[in-house]
């Protein structure tokens, strides 16, 4: 079922990158950030010498990668929030067409890119196979294609780049809190908004809120002063811990040596429901906010008055409702949705 199963036919580890993230995890910062620590001296200087696609539902104009993409050289590899871009050496000989550009790949959900040999036969759901130089094969593999591929120009890119917002770690203070705190959004949902920050997602944004001992539905305009930059602290700090330990592992998530990351072991909220905090011993709750589900401690970070949990969603609370979790993924696979709600 899942990617992973397809491991068997990966060859050795020190030339594997897998990123596959089951449930409603997906890659965030830590984790896009180490599959692009592995990917980066394997890519750098490689020419890419054929493309080959399969199902493109998931690829922003596929005739672009088709024509642009043989005959380049990958730059550098590098992450833009929970982006992957290969930056591309422009063609020598054709100055005025094929200008430095990038090709943008998002993992989704599912997504992962790993090199292989060519003669390797391919993966099952493996829908892009870019040919390169050393004899290997750029392999984008994803049952689901929930991410996104694009080839795009430098001044696409410049305008791609430009509709996301800042990078937690670049970030300054100042900026951060004009962030977060000028808008009447609920916190929870401005962690999550791509264009406000780039790389958070619902495991980091709720480990940091709980380290921050701030509930996600307190309206950022809200926050003060103080509690805006405990906020700022642990995200950064929580972020460079993931890092650090190749990202969190919540089913199957491998990095670029084909090991688990080791950060779901230090989660003091997500994915506790019922367990006590390891702050006060409360047990962890789980609430919807802004449409996703939270965790919270219910002593340590105090909703905001008139803030109830009817909310709550009591088909993601019951694993057996399998209506419920067809119609949330139908609501997933929605591209529009998926954008607003700050997935890309
Ligand atoms: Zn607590």
């Amino acid at each position: 079922m899942s990617g992973i199963n397809n491991l068997s036919s990966v060859s050795s580890p020190s030339t594997v990158v897998i990123v596959s993230s089951g449930g409603s995890a997906m890659p965030e910062l830590p984790e896009v950030e180490t599959v692009k620590r592995g990917l980066a001296p394997q890519l750098a200087g490689r020419r890419i010498l054929e493309v080959t696609l399969g199902k493109t539902d998931f690829v922003d104009e596929p005739e672009l990668l088709l024509r642009e993409l043989p005959g380049r050289v990958i730059r550098l590899v590098e992450r833009y929030g929970k982006f992957l871009l290969l930056r591309l050496e422009a063609a020598k000989e054709s100055v005025p067409s094929r200008d430095d550009g990038a090709l943008l790949v998002h993992l989704g959900m599912t997504g992962w890119l790993v090199p292989q040999a060519a003669s390797q036969p391919r993966a099952k759901h493996t829908h892009a196979a870019l040919l390169l130089d050393d004899g290997r094969e750029l392999r984008y593999v994803d049952q689901r294609r929930f991410g996104r591929m694009a080839y795009l120009d430098r001044d696409r890119l410049e305008t791609e780049l430009r509709r996301w917002g800042a990078d937690p770690l670049e970030t300054s203070r100042p900026e951060f809190e004009r962030r977060i705190t000028g808008r009447r959004a609920r916190v929870k949902a401005l962690l999550l908004d791509q264009r406000v920050l780039r790389g958070v997602g619902n495991i980091y944004a709720d480990e940091s809120l709980w380290r921050a001992k701030i509930h996600p539905a307190v309206l950022g305009s809200r926050l003060s002063k103080q509690t805006t930059d405990a906020l700022y602290h642990a995200l950064r700090r929580i972020l460079l811990r993931a890092i650090r330990m190749r990202g969190s592992t919540i089913s199957d998530f491998l990095d670029a040596e084909g090991l688990p990351g080791e950060y779901q072991r230090h989660h003091r909220v997500y994915g506790r429901e019922g367990k006590p905090c390891v702050r006060c011993r409360s047990l962890i709750e789980r609430v919807m906010v802004a449409g996703r589900s939270s965790y919270v401690c219910p002593h340590c970070q105090r909703p905001p008055r008139g803030f109830r949990t009817v909310g709550l969603d009591k088909r993601v609370r019951n694993p057996n409702a399998s209506t419920g979790k067809r119609n949330a993924l139908r609501r997933l696979n929605s591209k529009a949705t998926r954008r607003a709600q700050g997935f890309f």
